[in-house]
């Protein structure tokens, strides 16, 4: 039987999730994710696909979150033609964030080409539209956990919790061809940590012939806490940031860490251990995806309704968020994106950031490259639209909220398989923590042979007789561009550290000598550049 899969995603890199699997009914991706971090890595976005979107009979979604179902609008836009399966909590998400999502790239492409025309560059296109997002979305098949379903003739599919976010799975696939026994495959999808405050634990089948395994977090581990000591976490950084007399500033994730925050602080403000301030959702998509929480309500495992409240604010217009730059203290607003790369976060850090008062609390992963991993790692300066702000307000980070199975838990969740037939392919992390999960298995007694770490774009034959090495490789980005910051982040950083040498100059005829230099750099660069040419 012909069985192969590439990896075409989460591949030496966090985001981007997309395999596709070819098989003798023909291939199907497992995800359709969206490149998340640098503008090198995001200009994968913008590529075409490496393979024919018309050729893919059908999508097997893992779970909502944009880097693993990001690209689907752009696959239908193509000529994707298939079904899209997921469960219902991630069909009811997609309702509201693929077209959030058009939106956003709509956003992003019109702001590119008002530069692009200004430095007289051709215009480009965005990846799609909210139009292409809404016609995406007819695509979309509601499947039930647990329960195998006939995908195309010889393929079927299982559903499994993964404890992630609402709706999220990992996912069985069973291809057969009538002859042979057949063989399963098993995507983790993102995993979560378990002991969350909505969804059940993790849970898959026994002993797969072939496993893809996230490894987010497959280098640390984190401090495991309940309920009761996540929030008096929380309540400790909400205590501090509000005794400085500021405004708290969360940068939310929409689905799932923004409801967790609401949960908490709901229990919080309901016990008396934080006084009940105002509360600024200032997310139109977090709201509308905290109206789905709402109507999952029988699936949570929560009692009641913890995202009503009095104190609880609903931003709507961007009059009313923009009303928000005038609160002088004594509240929490929380907007979207959680890694700051966009929306509305941008105009409230750019507001706050220089203000001593204030405090930014980071809640989740914050991939390299991005405005919140600069902001973690301690900048004195960032660039926000343009604009140059000092970094003066306190930045907090507190991990507990994780959506992702820390190394542990990814180990537990791995032997709890029982093993695999064949082989297991590390995705979904940077390389150290690919790497580290990799010896944690070998000093398990796995075999090294049964555990690869395919780069972008790999193909593995997965009926060859050494199915793990690569059968074809044609990375569209070579592994250096994917992991770590890019040319882009060493641009922005140098021109800040250029500023900072003027401004600590003594005085202008130093500027001067300093600038002399640094242009007598360039041009001396440039003719080495151009004497490499042929
Ligand atoms: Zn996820």
């Amino acid at each position: 039987m012909s069985l192969s899969l590439t990896f075409h995603g989460a591949a030496g890199t966090v985001t981007g999730s997309c395999f596709r699997l070819s098989t003798p009914a023909g291939d199907v991706l497992i995800d359709c994710g969206m490149f998340q971090g640098t503008k090198t890595i995001r200009e994968l976005n913008y590529r075409p696909f490496p393979f024919d979107p018309s050729a893919i009979r059908a999508v097997l979604l893992t779970h909502a979150h944009i880097d693993h179902s990001g690209l689907l609008p752009k696959l239908t836009k193509l000529g994707f033609r298939g079904r899209i399966y997921a469960t219902g909590g991630t069909v009811d998400l997609l309702e509201y964030m693929l077209p959030d999502s058009g939106y956003i790239q709509e956003g992003e492409v019109e702001r590119l080409n008002r530069r692009n025309r200004q430095r007289g560059r051709p215009p480009v296109q965005a990846i799609y539209t909210q139009d292409d997002a809404i016609r995406s979305l007819r695509r979309l098949r509601r499947i039930e956990y647990d329960r195998w379903t006939d995908i195309l003739p010889g393929l079927r599919a299982r559903f499994w919790q993964a404890g992630h976010i609402l709706g999220s799975a990992s996912i069985e696939v069973e291809v057969s061809n009538g002859t042979a026994e057949p063989t399963r495959i098993l995507f983790s999808g993102d995993l979560g940590p378990g002991g969350k405050s909505f969804h059940a634990d993790a849970e898959a089948p026994e002993r797969p012939d072939w496993m893809v395994l996230e490894t987010t977090y497959g280098d640390r581990d984190r401090t495991d806490l309940d309920e009761a000591g996540r929030q008096a976490v929380l309540r400790a950084e909400v205590s501090t940031a509000l005794a400085a007399g500021g405004v708290l500033l969360i940068p939310v994730f929409a689905v799932e860490r923004t409801q967790e925050l609401l949960y908490d602080l709901d229990c919080l403000f309901d016990s008396g251990q934080l006084p009940a301030v105002d509360v600024f959702l200032d997310s139109p998509l977090a709201d509308a995806v905290t109206g789905v929480f709402r109507r999952h309500l029988d699936d949570l495992e929560t009692d009641g309704d913890p995202f009503t409240r009095a104190n609880f604010h609903h931003v709507r217009g961007v009059p009313e968020s923009q009303r928000l730059n005038s609160i002088a203290g004594g509240a929490i607003v929380m907007a979207a994106s959680g890694m700051c790369d966009a929306g509305r976060i941008r105009h409230h850090l750019k507001n706050r950031l220089w203000r001593p008062q204030d405090t930014v609390l980071l809640v989740g992963y914050q991939a390299p490259g991005t405005l919140g991993r600069l902001l973690q790692e301690g900048t004195p300066r960032v660039r926000i639209h343009g604009e140059e702000i000092a970094v003066k307000a306190k930045v907090r980070s507190i991990d507990v909220y994780s959506g992702h199975a820390d190394r542990t838990a990814l180990l537990d969740w791995v032997n709890a398989r029982h093993g695999v037939g064949h082989g297991l392919f590390l995705v979904h992390g940077e390389d150290a923590a690919r790497a580290s999960i990799r010896q944690a298995l070998l000093d398990k007694g796995w075999a090294a042979e049964r555990i690869a770490q395919p780069a972008l774009d790999d193909r593995v034959d997965l009926a060859a007789p050494r199915p793990l090495a690569p059968a074809d490789r044609h990375p569209r980005l070579a592994a250096a561009g994917l992991a770590g910051l890019d040319w882009h982040n060493h641009y922005a950083e140098a021109l800040l550290s250029l500023r900072r040498t003027l401004d600590a100059a003594p005085d202008d005829a130093a500027r001067e000598r300093i600038l002399a230099g640094v242009m007598g750099a360039l041009n001396s660069d440039g003719e080495a550049a151009k004497g490499t040419q042929p």
